[in-house]
């Protein structure tokens, strides 16, 4: 059956010996604790080569937060999917509605990205999410729909099985606000109909999707207990780890 997934996207936090101690102590809790869920951190990209050697990935895998766009070449300060890969990075957040925001990138870049991370043998967790005026207009569905085949149409279907999938409405993220667990739920049903007619059965059923948005330690036990949530993906709440761990080893 499809992954349980929980990821601590440390966003631009953390010094570097707190980021090492962090990843270190989760290693840890998770080699004696075997939670259901994977777990997943991803550290800003000059900590992830030590972190790789830090932890030991049949326990806590590290993601990147980003991948270029391009091959190689004359990108300054891009990271190709051909290095990540080169330093034994298996995971990369993309299309994190904090970089569509501020870096401008485009359901277009999106899609090049992700063929990158699958060119490379990296798996995607692919962020998608409406904005609150955008909820508010009940556009979401629709949102998420062109989010989801603007990046996805372009791709090779047999990569598709590396595909993670994030769910994260964008009033949610860092506000404090989460989706009810119902809305939660009635939106990841609805991204796996779409993963369903535009894909095939075994993409839907296969595909993880993380719900993102102030998961908490009293929240994730709820969130997490609907059907079609595989997991979570957790910014501010993966920084404490007393509180990631409970989150952890919620997802069952
Ligand atoms: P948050 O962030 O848990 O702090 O809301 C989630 C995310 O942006 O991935």
């Amino acid at each position: 059956m499809r992954d349980k997934i929980v990821a601590g996207n440390w966003k631009m936090n953390l010094n570097f010996e707190d980021a090492i101690q962090l990843g270190t102590n989760l290693n840890a809790w998770v080699a004696d604790n075997q939670p259901d869920a994977q777990v997943i951190i991803s550290p800003s990209s000059i900590y992830l080569q030590v972190l790789l050697e830090a932890v030991d990935e049949q326990y806590v895998k590290v993601a990147s937060q980003d991948i270029s766009a391009h091959d190689k070449g004359a990108y300054t300060g891009d990271i190709s999917g051909e290095q990540l890969d080169s330093i034994g990075l298996d995971f990369a957040i993309i299309g994190h509605s904090e970089r569509r925001e501020y870096q401008g990138e485009t359901d277009a870049i999106i899609a090049e990205k992700l063929k990158q991370a699958f060119k490379n043998q990296i798996n995607p967790i692919f962020c998608i999410g409406e904005k609150l005026e955008e909820r508010e207009a009940e556009q979401h569905f629709e949102v998420v729909k062109s989010q989801l085949l603007n990046a996805l149409k372009s791709q090779n279907i047999e990569d598709l099985s590396r595909l993670i999938i994030a769910y994260e409405p964008v009033w949610a993220i860092g506000t404090g606000k989460t989706a009810s667990p119902e809305q939660a739920q009635e939106i990841h049903a609805y991204i796996r109909k779409v993963l369903n007619d535009e894909f095939g059965v075994e993409v839907a059923n296969e595909t993880s999707i993380l719900y993102g948005g102030s998961v908490n330690a009293q929240n994730a036990n709820d969130i997490f207990s609907q059907p079609d949530i595989d997991g979570g993906l957790v910014g501010g709440a993966s920084l404490k780890y007393e509180d990631f761990i409970q989150i952890i080893a919620a997802c069952k």
